[in-house]
C-alpha cells in the first residue's frame, strides 16, 4: 500500500511547483499557507522550507493527519519513500507511533511553523494574494495556498436517524478500550475489515456492507480476515 508514500511525493512536487510560480515582491506576509498537516502537508512544508519559502501549516486537528487517527496498534503498510529534509525511509511495515515520531522529528529539525487546532474556514482573494481565515478569526495574508486536506476532513455519513449519537464513531483510536460490546462496523473496504478484526478480539462484531462481494480488499487484508474473494453478505 503506497498511499502515504504517494501523499509525501505529491506534497513535495506541489511545493516545487509553487516555488516556480512565486512572484517577487508579492507583498503578503507569507509565501505559502498549507492547509492540513498530514503526510502531504508535512512533506510540502519541509520542501517549501528547503526551497526558501516562508510557509505556515494550519491544521484543524493534530499533526499527522489521518495517521494521527489510526488505531494505536495498527500495522501501517507502506512503501519506501523519500521524505524531504530526512532522506530515504526504507519501511514496508511500520506503526502509527513510528510514523508520528518521524513527522515530529522532521518538523522540529526544520523549524516548521505548524498551528494545530486551526480550522480553515475561509479563503478569499486579495489583489494577487489570499487571505486565509481560521475558525477563531485569525487571518493569514499569503501569496499562495496549498490545500493538503486529504479525504477525511468531512467523513461521509450514512444520513440515518441516530448517527449523531455519542456511540457512533468515525474513527477507531483505541480499540483495546472497547470490550464486551455489540459493535456494528459499516463498510467493506480495508479500513472496515481492519477495524472489525481489531474489535472482534474482545467484542461481538457485525459487519454491514452494501456490496455483494468484498472485492476491494488488499490481499494482505483478505488473508488476515480469512475471507474468500467471492463471499457475499
Ligand atoms: C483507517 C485507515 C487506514 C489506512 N491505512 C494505511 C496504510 O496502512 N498505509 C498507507 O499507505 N495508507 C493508509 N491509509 C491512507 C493514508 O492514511 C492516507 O492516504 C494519507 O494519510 C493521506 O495523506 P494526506 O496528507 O493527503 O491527508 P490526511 O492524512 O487526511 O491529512 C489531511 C489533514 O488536513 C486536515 N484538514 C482538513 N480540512 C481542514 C481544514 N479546513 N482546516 C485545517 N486542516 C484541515 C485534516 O485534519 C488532516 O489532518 C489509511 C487510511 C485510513 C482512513
Amino acid at each position: 500500500m503506497g498511499l502515504i508514500k504517494n501523499s509525501v511525493e505529491q506534497g513535495k512536487h506541489a511545493a516545487d511547483e509553487i516555488k516556480k510560480s512565486i512572484e517577487k515582491n508579492h507583498g503578503a506576509t507569507y509565501d505559502l499557507v498549507i492547509v492540513g498537516a498530514g503526510p502531504a502537508g508535512i512533506s510540502a512544508s519541509v520542501q517549501a522550507k528547503l526551497n526558501g519559502l516562508n510557509a505556515v501549516i494550519l491544521e484543524q486537528d493534530s499533526l499527522g493527519g489521518t495517521v494521527f487517527n489510526f488505531p494505536r496498534a495498527k500495522v501501517v503498510m507502506t512503501n519506501p519513500m523519500d521524505l524531504p529534509g530526512h532522506g530515504k525511509v526504507k519501511l514496508f511495515e511500520t506503526s502509527k507511533t513510528e510514523l508520528l515520531t518521524l513527522w515530529k522529528d522532521v518538523i522540529h529539525k526544520h523549524n516548521i511553523d505548524v498551528r494545530e487546532q486551526s480550522r480553515v474556514e475561509g479563503i478569499s482573494k486579495k489583489d494577487h494574494n489570499f487571505v486565509v481565515t481560521t475558525h477563531d478569526g485569525e487571518q493569514y495574508h499569503t501569496h499562495k495556498v496549498l490545500l493538503a486536506i486529504g479525504r477525511r476532513g468531512t467523513p461521509r455519513k450514512l444520513d440515518v436517524p441516530g448517527e449523531q449519537m455519542e456511540k457512533v464513531a468515525y474513527r477507531l483510536l483505541e480499540p483495546e478500550l472497547i470490550q464486551g460490546k455489540n459493535v456494528l462496523v459499516v463498510g467493506g473496504g480495508d479500513s472496515a475489515i481492519e477495524s472489525a478484526i481489531l474489535l472482534a478480539q474482545s467484542n461481538k462484531v457485525t459487519l454491514s456492507y452494501r456490496s455483494e462481494k468484498f472485492s476491494r480488499l488488499k490481499p494482505k487484508m483478505r488473508a488476515a480476515s480469512r475471507m474468500p474473494s467471492k463471499r457475499s453478505c
